[in-house]
């Protein structure tokens, strides 16, 4: 006699599902256009015809482990030529969401990210943080004179705060994707059959690239808005690890004081030298925030865009857009109002507001639309394991 396969729906599953935008899955019928058109989807097991039908039994389990669902690059060819009107581009979206929410370690935070209603709240908690750390170090004040951040929240207090908060926000993701990795393995009915390493290499040049944002014929112009976001990010990141390296390393109470003795010697004696690397890191600066303002701006612009279907940006996605605009726009803001001397008070207001905006992106990236990137990431690897992803 056949064995049977018993599946355990879940409603409450289907209504939050529902409830976060997906409520066009029930209008499928199965016919497997999407499947067809998706340029991304692979011939053995193709998507996301089979993701409708198992987000429409409410089959969980399944979908929270499935690495498919990250193989989707959301340009929305599918929903284009969708008959029924069923968006599966947008319902493979807000499933991404549920799974980070899913994996998210402690859970209520994944809560907290996961729900925009929760946005004020989520940036009270850094607003109300920082006012007690001015206060109790007796800077809740505005100091007078020419606008210098660090007699408003002296460069100790900032570090002090930030590097424990990013090694806890790492920690937290490491355990999330932990158990993302660890769901992927026990869905997989096959053994991987490529190492780890030759495929995480493989990953990563395709996401350097975008190889695989450049194949959807709808949305490609959403390729050039995440390229610039993505680097923008990564261009911050590494004038962040400078800085510290700077500061801590080599003791450098600013990272450019081109005439110091010690810092001439590490560069021989060249001034020249030291003023090209102090140009070089402020440049950087500058060109991966004005990437990341530009970036997030098209990634707005491209959600407005009228591209004859009709999709559903979740407020997730908009809450995440808004903020990585905002961290630019205050970092560009804070430095154009110190040189320009701008009167104090608007000058300090908005650098702590960047502040607040930097706090939330990290305390918030393994819940928020940013982790993606991490879950795309491992999930690719997992599928290259398998040999199961479409080659670019
Ligand atoms: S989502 Fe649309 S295209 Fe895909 S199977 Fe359902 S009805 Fe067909
Ligand atoms: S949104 Fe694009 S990549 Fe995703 S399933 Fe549809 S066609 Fe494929």
């Amino acid at each position: 006699m056949a064995e049977k396969t018993v599946f355990t729906p879940d409603v409450k599953f289907v209504r939050e599902l529902k409830e976060a935008g997906a409520d066009t899955m029930k209008k499928c019928y199965q016919c497997a256009t999407c499947s067809v058109i998706c340029p991304l989807s692979p011939d053995d097991k193709p998507f996301p015809r089979k993701e409708m039908v198992m987000a429409q039994w409410g089959l969980k389990d399944e979908l929270v482990k499935s690495a498919d669902i990250w193989l989707c690059h959301n340009c929305n060819d599918c929903s284009k030529y969708c008959p029924r009107g069923a968006k599966p581009g947008d319902v493979l979206s807000i499933l991404r969401k549920s799974v980070i929410q899913e994996n998210a370690f402690p859970k209520f935070m994944g809560k907290i990210a996961g729900d925009p209603k929760n946005i004020w709240q989520a940036l009270a908690i850094p607003v109300v943080f920082f006012l007690i750390v001015l206060g109790v170090t007796g800077h809740l004040y505005i100091p007078e004179g020419e606008v210098v951040f660090s007699k408003f929240f002296p460069v100790h207090y900032i570090d002090q705060i930030f590097v424990p908060l990013s090694g806890l926000a790492v920690l937290m993701f490491g355990i999330s994707i932990t158990r993302f990795w660890k769901n992927l393995g026990e869905s997989s009915q096959v053994k991987p059959k490529a190492g780890f390493l030759p495929s995480f290499i493989e990953t990563l040049k395709e996401i350097m690239t975008h190889s695989k944002f450049k194949k959807c014929d709808e949305n490609q112009d959403r390729s050039i808005a995440h390229m610039l976001v993505f680097y923008g990010f990564i261009g911050l990141f590494i004038t962040t690890l400078c800085a510290i390296l700077f500061l801590y390393g080599f003791k450098w109470e600013s990272p450019y004081p081109v005439d110091d003795p010690d810092i001439l010697a590490l560069f021989g004696g060249s001034e020249t030298m030291a003023w090209i690397v102090k140009a070089a890191f402020k440049l950087l600066a500058n060109v991966s925030s004005v990437a990341l303002l530009v970036g997030g701006s098209l990634v707005i612009a491209n959600r407005l865009k009228e591209r004859g279907v009709e999709t559903v940006t979740s407020s997730f996605d908009w809450v995440f857009a808004g903020v990585v605009l905002l961290v630019g726009a205050t970092g560009m803001l804070s430095q154009m109002f110190r040189v320009m001397n701008f009167p104090p008070v608007i000058a300090y207001l908005t650098y702590f507001l960047h502040l607040v905006f930097v706090f939330y992106i990290i305390i918030y990236v393994p819940y928020s639309k940013l982790a993606h990137f991490v879950y795309r990431t491992v999930a690719i690897t997992y599928t290259k394991m398998l040999q199961r992803d479409v080659k670019v």
